[in-house]
């Protein structure tokens, strides 16, 4: 089933809450694949009913990057959604989520901000504004759908971890459920952007993950110098990739670090073209 409105969404997760069953919800921007699929699976097994959200957000979006071409495959994302199980998709236009004023100007939008030191930082440095775009969509899906369960995935970790935060300084009653990046063979982390990359682009790509895991392996043979696991990164990197960040974080606060533990996760960015792609990998279990 797909809905595109928020009062009839509204309306079918009432009639769940009287009958007692429990809520997941999965966000995404659609063009769905197999790690989308994952996080659905999840919240079908934990769940008695699922909504899957379709909407790419454009608050979201900085300046000059790829709304307009990001790619919108809904037809496709409903035969996926049904066949894992899940009970609807949810659509809605950007008037629908936002009305007719932001279409226009973001100006008279109630935003959710998170704490300046989650966003001075790895994706948030150049994508600025991104992350007041997610918290301010996900509080707006939590309201409509109003869950007992969200799944994010780890891909996107520095969102996990802000999502986090937002959830327990608001008290937003959801549990975040976390759920581990879905690669192809190659290594390649699983993205609806992958879908811009040529054949040979491709082959580039497999840097990010080939840098993540041979970091990984390094750490695990007892090397935890920041600096020297740094530099094991530059032997995968050619000419076509431009690094935008090589760091090592804390999983739960994001701080910097100097000397790697399991606690540490490494995050990556890099543009190969104009294709820029992210991963992470956490050095313990
Ligand atoms: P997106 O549609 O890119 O906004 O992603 C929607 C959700 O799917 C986010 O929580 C992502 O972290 C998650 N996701 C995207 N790609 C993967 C992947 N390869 N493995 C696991 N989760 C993913």
């Amino acid at each position: 089933m797909i809905i595109h409105t928020i009062k009839e969404l509204r309306e079918l997760v009432k009639g769940w809450r009287k009958e007692g069953y429990s809520i997941g919800l999965v966000p995404t921007m659609g063009a769905l694949h197999a790690g989308h699929r994952s996080l659905i699976e999840k919240s079908v097994e934990k769940c008695d009913k699922t909504v899957v959200s379709v909407f790419v957000n454009p608050i979201q979006f900085c300046p000059g990057e790829d709304l307009d071409k990001y790619p919108r495959t809904l037809d496709e994302d409903e035969e996926l959604v049904n066949d894992v199980g899940a009970d609807v998709v949810f659509a809605p236009s950007p008037k629908e989520m936002y009305g007719e004023g932001h279409i226009l100007s973001n100006d008279f939008l109630t935003y959710v901000i998170p704490p300046y030191f989650y966003v001075d930082k790895l994706c948030g440095k150049s994508r600025v504004g991104h992350f007041d775009g997610v918290c301010t969509v996900v509080n707006k899906l939590f309201n409509i759908v109003q869950p007992d369960f969200a799944f994010f995935g780890e891909k996107d970790r520095q969102q996990l971890i802000i999502l986090k935060k937002m959830v327990k300084d608001l008290n937003i009653p959801v549990e975040i459920i976390a759920c581990p990046i879905v690669r192809e063979k190659s290594g390649l982390a699983l993205s609806s952007r992958n879908k811009y990359l040529t054949e040979d682009q491709k082959n580039d790509a497999l840097a990010l993950s080939k840098i993540l895991f041979n970091i990984k392996a390094c750490y695990n043979k007892g090397i935890n110098d920041v600096s020297a696991l740094s530099e094991t990164a530059y032997s995968y990197l050619n000419s076509n990739h431009s690094l935008e960040y090589l760091e090592f974080r804390d999983c739960n606060d994001l701080d910097e670090k100097k000397t790697a533990d399991d606690d540490t996760i490494v995050f990556i960015a890099l543009k190969i073209g104009n294709v820029r792609l992210i991963d992470n990998i956490k050095l313990g279990l």
